[in-house]
């Protein structure tokens, strides 16, 4: 496991982020055995690629780990896919076409990790992560052992997934067989649909706020007026009304004060209280 000083912006899809003086990667499981050297006391955060999360442009004092372990393989005895925590979604989603599986076609066109479509629920066109998981292998920072958890035993709903303490390691997920034109058209048809619907090449982390269970976040920020809004280089987008997109040279705390700026229009207007899906980590105030 490599010990470096990192620069946080240079790992996540916003470009937002500090120094980081204590950021390990992690390459090789022959390397689990020295986080358990690590001091799970001090605040720490585990990275995939940073494609849901926003650093303050502060130095942040914790530890980072980022999963790099890449592998995949196929479970012939029981028909099920090995993924390490690290594999970027878009090569699972190639990947799962390759072998002829479909469920998975919806990952082309989300840029993060396994890890963090566990942690996050990642999901959308009417699939979520977690019913494609049998089982997670985590690291658990409490009594740093190495545990295997069923999805029955996982509390996991809308863009959340509950397992304590966990360094997600590896997963073993089920889909099933299908024709691969069938999967190769429905890749088309998703990758179009985010091409009509998203910006593109812009800096992003996706949906900022989470959908309620009667609204649509984009909906309601259209309709308060605030479709384009900026503050200082970060604008709510032309394109998509949930998605706020940052200019080259913006700072993490314009951001934080465009979402707080929208929550409490959207609040003004409709009194609903909108819910961050994006995670900010470090200080945002002035
Ligand atoms: C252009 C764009 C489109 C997107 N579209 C979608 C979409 O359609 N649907 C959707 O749900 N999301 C979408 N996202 C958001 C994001 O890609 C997903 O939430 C993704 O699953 C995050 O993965 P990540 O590896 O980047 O996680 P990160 O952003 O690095 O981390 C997210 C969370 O996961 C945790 N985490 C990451 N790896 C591990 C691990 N190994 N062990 C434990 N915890 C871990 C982090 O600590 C953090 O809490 C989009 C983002 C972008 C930029």
């Amino acid at each position: 496991m490599i010990k470096t000083s990192a620069v946080l912006k240079k790992n996540t899809t916003y470009r937002f982020g500090g120094v980081c003086n204590d950021f390990y990667t992690l390459i090789d499981k022959t390397e689990l055995d020295m986080i358990k050297n690590l001091d799970f006391n001090k605040d720490f955060f585990i990275l995939g690629k940073g494609s849901n999360v926003v650093f303050s442009d502060c130095k942040y004092d914790g530890i980072v780990i980022q999963n790099k372990m890449e592998n995949i393989d196929f479970d012939f005895s029981n028909e099920s896919v090995n993924v390490d925590a690290g594999v970027y979604l878009p090569n699972l989603s190639r990947y799962l076409k390759d072998i002829e599986r479909t469920g998975g076609e919806y990952l082309l066109g989300i840029p993060g990790t396994v890890g963090g479509a566990i942690r996050m629920n990642a999901g959308c066109y009417g699939y979520e992560f977690m019913d494609c998981v049998n089982f997670i292998t985590y690291f658990d920072t409490v009594d740093k052992t190495i545990k295997n958890i069923t999805r029955e035993n996982i509390k996991y709903s809308y863009r959340n997934t509950e397992i304590k303490n966990a360094i997600i390691l590896s997963a073993n997920l089920s889909f099933i067989k299908e024709d691969p034109i069938k999967i190769q058209n429905k890749m088309t048809e998703y990758s179009q649909h985010r091409k009509n619907t998203q910006p593109s090449a812009i800096y992003n982390a996706g949906s900022v706020f989470k959908n309620g269970n009667d609204y649509f976040a984009a909906e309601l920020i259209e309709q308060s007026g605030l479709k384009g809004y900026e503050i200082d280089g970060v604008k709510v987008s032309e394109k998509h009304s949930n998605f706020f997109v940052a200019s080259k040279d913006a700072k993490s705390k314009s951001l934080y004060k465009l979402v707080k700026f929208v929550k409490e229009e959207v609040h003004n207007k409709y009194g609903v209280l909108l819910n961050e899906e994006i995670i900010f980590i470090g200080d945002f105030l002035d």
